[in-house]
């Protein structure tokens, strides 16, 4: 954040929607910072920065946020808890994925990304029920290892706890009803993944959900198709997980993001804000 703001002009979230809505222009150097998911540890960890450096964020929560018991997000709970019984045949009565040979089984990496690709092809509810199966083959009453620090890592906000968010002076953006694969889920499905959400945080909230962001959000789990229906669902812009994007034309509904993990320094940050890594890859390709 101290980077950020000594190098670029930090935006906060309702400017950059005024700009997108109606034109107002921007600093130069302008940056707008987002997180996804919004697990407790936005709340524990995150806000504590945000507010000593003044900075306000755009968070993507999805609609289980808007419960009082929302659990952890489906795929990761099936990593853990395929990593307590690695064959126990999870992905048993899931529907086949035309488009698995892709994606190699010999890894965990890759059974795991299987079985979520199958399990995505499952409507939300019917999602719900067999991950309730899995952890009860598996034995666990919940798949975070243990309480305290973990629990901040795994568990998604609950309503009062994502209303703290947003009395943080912090912007509230959807990320679907359940997290799916959404290039997997029938339109139908999809379209009501992208709705619902929509509508669930702004009756939770008492506030317009303008911003999206797409479960995953790269060419393997999105496309023209996801883009039209961020369109549709009435957002006022959309957000890819990905900094580069060649499926559709650039436009406010693939907007690019650079991604930073628990593990990226601040000379790679920086690489990646200013350009140079886009241009070395683009340099090194030719
Ligand atoms: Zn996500």
């Amino acid at each position: 954040m101290q980077y950020l703001k000594a190098h670029y002009h930090v935006i906060h979230p309702e400017d950059f929607r005024t700009w997108v809505e109606q034109g107002k222009p921007l600093p130069s150097r302008a940056v707008l910072v987002t997180c996804d998911d919004g697990l407790v540890n936005t709340l524990t960890d995150m806000v504590p920065i945000l507010e000593s450096e003044a900075v306000s964020c755009l968070f993507f929560v999805t609609g289980a946020s808007c419960r009082n018991d929302p659990g952890m997000l489906w795929y990761e709970e099936l990593y853990q808890l395929m990593r307590v019984r690695p064959s126990n045949g999870h992905d048993l009565q899931l529907p086949l994925d035309e488009g698995a040979h892709s994606h190699p089984r010999e890894s965990f990496q890759g059974a795991w990304w299987n079985t979520v690709r199958r399990a995505s092809l499952l409507g939300a509810n019917a999602r719900a029920d067999w991950i309730g199966r899995v952890r009860s083959q598996c034995e666990q009453s919940q798949a975070w290892p243990s309480a305290g620090r973990s629990e901040r890592r795994w568990r998604l906000l609950n309503i009062a706890e994502l209303k703290r968010l947003s009395d943080a002076g912090m912007s509230i953006g959807a990320h679907t009803l359940s997290h799916p694969v959404l290039s997997l889920c029938n339109e139908e499905e999809a379209r009501r993944e992208m709705q619902e959400s929509k509508h669930d945080l702004e009756r939770a909230l008492g506030k317009t959900v303008w911003a999206f962001a797409y479960p995953f959000g790269d060419s393997a789990t999105m496309g023209e198709r996801e883009v039209r229906l961020a369109r549709e669902a009435g957002y006022t812009c959309a957000f890819l997980n990905v900094e580069h994007w060649d499926v559709t034309p650039a436009n406010v509904f693939a907007l690019p993001r650079i991604h930073v993990c628990s593990n990226t320094t601040v000379p790679e940050l920086a690489a990646h804000l200013s350009g140079l890594h886009n241009r070395i890859q683009r340099a090194v390709r030719r």
